[in-house]
Order: C-alpha cells, then sequence, then structure tokens
C-alpha cells in the first residue's frame, strides 16, 4: 500500500537509528518528502540519497537551534518527535541531574519541537503530530524506569492536551507506546546490565508474544498515524507491545 503520504512533507526527530530511522524510511517509501534529523551526523550518514530523503544535524536539547531549524525548513505537514533516552533506575538511583536530563530530552525538547513547527502546520491548514511515549507511562510501571515512566506519562499529557487545543485548525496529535523494541540503545542497556543473555531474556519476557519489537513495525503505526487513514483519531495514546500490557 506504498504511496500514502504522497505529497506530504515530514521532520522526523532522531531519524539517525532505531524507531527514529525506521520511520524516516517508511515515510520515505510511503511518498513523502522527510527531513531526517539527529544530534549525530554520522548516524544520519546512510540516509541521504535515498529517495525523498535529506538529513539535518539537529540537537534537540538545543533550543536555539531548533529555532534556527524551524526557520529555515519549510513547514511540514508531518512531525514525527521520536527523541527520547532511558534512564535506568527508582526514584532513589534518579539524581536531580538525572531528572532533568530525563524531562529536558523526553519531554522539554518536544513541546519546543512543537512550538517551533506548529504555526507553520496551522498556517498551512492543519496537519499531523506523533510524539514518542512508551508502555512504560499512564499504561503500566516497568521496573526501575522512574523518571523515564514520568516523562512518557508527560508526553501523553502533552499530546491530548495539543490534541484538543489545536483540534479546530486541522491538527491531529496522537502519541505512541511501545512495547521493548529490538533498537541499538536497547543493545547498550542490555549490555550495561553485565549479563547481556539475562536481560536480552527478561525484555523478552515482557511480551507475552515472546519476542521484541522490530522497528519496522512501530514504524507502520507511526505512518498510520501520520496518514489520512488516522483522520478521525486524535488525542490518542496507542499501545503497541506484544500484549505486554493488553493480553
Ligand atoms: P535509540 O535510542 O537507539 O536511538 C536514539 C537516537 O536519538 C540516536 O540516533 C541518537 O543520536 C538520537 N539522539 C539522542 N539525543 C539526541 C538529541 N539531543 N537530539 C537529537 N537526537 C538525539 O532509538 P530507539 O530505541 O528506537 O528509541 C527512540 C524513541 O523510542 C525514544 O524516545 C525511546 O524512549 C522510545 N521507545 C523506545 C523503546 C525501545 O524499546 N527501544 C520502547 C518504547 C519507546
Amino acid at each position: 500500500m506504498a504511496g500514502r503520504l504522497l505529497g506530504r512533507t515530514a521532520v522526523v526527530t532522531a531519524a539517525g537509528q532505531g524507531i527514529g530511522r525506521a520511520s524516516a524510511l517508511a515515510f520515505a517509501r510511503e511518498g513523502a518528502t522527510v527531513v531526517a534529523t539527529d544530534v549525530d551526523p554520522a548516524k544520519l550518514a546512510g540516509l541521504d540519497g535515498i529517495a525523498g530523503l535529506s538529513t539535518h544535524r539537529l540537537d534537540v536539547l538545543d533550543p536555539k537551534a531548533i529555532t534556527e531549524f524551524a526557520a529555515g525548513t519549510a513547514a511540514p505537514d508531518i512531525l514525527f518527535n521520536c527523541a527520547g533516552f532511558v534512564h535506568n533506575g527508582a526514584i532513589l538511583d534518579c539524581d536531580e541531574d538525572a531528572f532533568d536530563f530525563s524531562m529536558a530530552l523526553n519531554v522539554k525538547a518536544m513541546y519546543r519541537m512543537i512550538r517551533a513547527l506548529l504555526p507553520g502546520m496551522i498556517g498551512r491548514g492543519g496537519g499531523a503530530i506523533v510524539n514518542m511515549a512508551s508502555v512504560a507511562s499512564t499504561v503500566i510501571a516497568a521496573p526501575n524506569r522512574f523518571v523515564y515512566g514520568a516523562s512518557k506519562a508527560a508526553v501523553i499529557g502533552m499530546t491530548k492536551s495539543i490534541a484538543l487545543d489545536y483540534i479546530g485548525k486541522g491538527i491531529r496529535a496522537n502519541a505512541i507506546c511501545p512495547g521493548t523494541v529490538d533498537s541499538p540503545s536497547l543493545h547498550d542497556r542490555m549490555a550495561a546490565t553485565g549479563d547481556y543473555a539475562a536481560a536480552r531474556a527478561a525484555f523478552i519476557a515482557r511480551q507475552p508474544m515472546g519476542r521484541l519489537g522490530t522497528a519496522e513495525e512501530i514504524a507502520e503505526l507511526v505512518v498510520f498515524l501520520a496518514s489520512d487513514e488516522s483522520a478521525f483519531m486524535t488525542g490518542n495514546a496507542v499501545v503497541v507491545d506484544g500484549g505486554w500490557t493488553n493480553a
């Protein structure tokens, strides 16, 4: 069903690897013109030259860079805010710096991206915003995901608020809540435990389907929420988790 995003423009944050990269590629495959951004230009390198894709270094923790990016980029039809970080620990493991970093990257950066691009999206008649949350949020608690879960819950609240306030302006905003997804940072988290095999088994066991999700499976949902196929959906936190929370 290629071509669901023909003629659309899209901006993706954290498109260098994992779900952001898979989504940028899926957008382009569906006919969109995509600006794939990431803080790490080396991770974007392989995307240059793919039809429909251009790349741009963007650190979403840098408010000035976001302002400059918005000023130099035509307002998109689609904004996928994917950047995020997983802090490992309970509240007593989470000092103020760790708390502030996760909130800055997982929440405030998204607020800034939307503030920068929303006026242009409204100006061109509307658009679709997809924000990256997680099942570790309002949906369920995961062990040692204190500030991660708090920050992703904030993403859901922010998404619902934007969906309501701009529903009359043609803006749809939805959040996605993946379970455990195979990505480079997941491998880093498994390695950081010191027992990669045991950590992998534990991460897999969270999904009753008995496997990790793939970035491409999550990208399919992002395409759906960015496309007119989901034209009647806004303000949702859509779960895609291999049965973790609902099966
Ligand atoms: P990842 O963590 O492997 O990659 C993250 C990307 O973000 C990297 O390319 C990195 O360079 C980029 N990045 C980091 N800091 C940045 C910054 N300041 N500005 C711009 N880019 C920056 O990818 P992933 O695991 O697919 O995670 C992507 C998103 O999905 C995150 O928000 C994460 O919380 C969320 N998520 C992941 C999973 C999972 O199991 N992998 C599950 C649920 C939600």
